[in-house]
C-alpha cells in the first residue's frame, strides 16, 4: 500500500464504526484530506491525542481505495487554549466548517493552510471573533467570493466611510445599486472594520479592537454571506451569533 506524509491539521472529526473515527485534515501539500482513525475510540489508543479536533501534526497515512487510513500521528500541537475557552472553541470550531465548506479534496492551498494554523495561534492572544472574522474575509477573497469591499461591482463607485450592501449574487454594491437584491446592509463602522481585518497582516489583530455591535453586524453578515455562497449552514458560526 502506498503511504505519504501529511503536515495538517485535523479540521473535523466524527466517530466512525465502531471504534474509529473519520476526520478530516488541512494538509500545507494536498489541501484537504479524509482519513480513518482506526480504534482512536478505544481508552488505550496511542492515536487517541493525535485526532482530535484541531490537532496540529505530522501525518503517515496509507493510501486506500476508499478512504486513506491514518498509520502514524505525531502531534506537534494540541491548541489547549481552544479547548479551555468556550468563545475561542467556538471561533476555532467556525474557521474550521468555513475552511471545510470553502475548499475541494486534494487541492493545495498552502497559503490558506499558513492562514488557517495562524489563525488558531493567535485566539490565545487576540479576541478569538475578531480572529475568526478575519478569517473569514481573507478565505471569501482568496477563493474569489467576495474580492473586495472598497467599491460598488456595479457602478464602481468607491464606498469609503459609507454604507455597503452585502450582495450575494454580485458582491459588494451601494446603497443606490441594491435595489431589490438579496443581501446584507452592513454599516460604515462596520465596512470599514470589515476593510481593515481584509488588508491587515494578521500579526497585527492584538491591535485591533471593535464594538458589540459591530460585532454582532459583522458576524451575522459574513455567516449570512458565506452561508448563501457556499449554500451550507455553518452551525458554528450560527452557535458564535447568539453569544
Ligand atoms: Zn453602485
Amino acid at each position: 500500500m502506498a503511504v505519504y506524509k501529511a503536515d495538517a491539521i485535523v479540521i473535523r472529526s466524527r466517530e466512525y464504526g465502531e471504534s474509529d473515527k473519520l476526520i478530516t485534515l488541512f494538509s500545507r501539500e494536498k489541501g484537504k484530506l479524509e482519513a480513518v482513525a482506526k480504534g482512536v475510540r478505544k481508552p488505550k489508543s496511542k492515536q487517541r491525542g493525535g485526532t482530535q479536533l484541531f490537532t496540529y501534526a505530522d501525518f503517515l497515512l496509507y493510501k486506500g481505495r476508499n478512504l486513506d487510513i491514518v498509520n502514524q500521528v505525531n502531534p506537534k500541537e494540541s491548541f489547549i487554549h481552544l479547548w479551555d475557552d468556550f468563545d475561542r472553541m467556538i471561533a476555532a470550531s467556525g474557521v474550521a466548517e468555513l475552511l471545510d465548506a470553502a475548499t475541494l479534496r486534494e487541492q493545495a492551498e498552502p497559503q490558506l493552510f499558513t492562514l488557517t494554523l495562524g489563525s488558531l495561534f493567535l485566539m490565545k492572544i487576540v479576541d478569538p471573533y475578531i480572529v475568526q472574522a478575519t478569517f473569514a474575509l481573507k478565505i471569501l477573497k482568496f477563493i474569489g467570493l467576495l474580492p473586495g469591499l472598497d467599491r460598488c461591482v456595479s457602478c464602481g463607485k468607491q464606498l469609503k466611510g459609507e454604507q455597503i450592501f452585502l450582495c450575494v449574487d454580485d458582491g459588494v454594491m451601494c446603497q443606490t445599486c441594491k435595489k431589490d437584491k438579496y443581501g446584507m446592509m452592513v454599516s460604515p463602522g462596520s465596512a470599514a472594520f470589515m476593510q481593515q481585518l481584509l488588508s491587515v497582516n494578521i500579526d497585527r489583530l492584538d491591535r485591533l479592537r471593535w464594538s458589540k455591535k459591530m460585532k454582532e453586524e459583522i458576524h451575522q453578515s459574513l455567516m449570512f454571506y458565506s452561508e448563501n455562497k457556499l449554500e451550507k449552514r455553518l452551525l458554528a458560526w450560527r452557535t458564535g451569533n447568539e453569544m
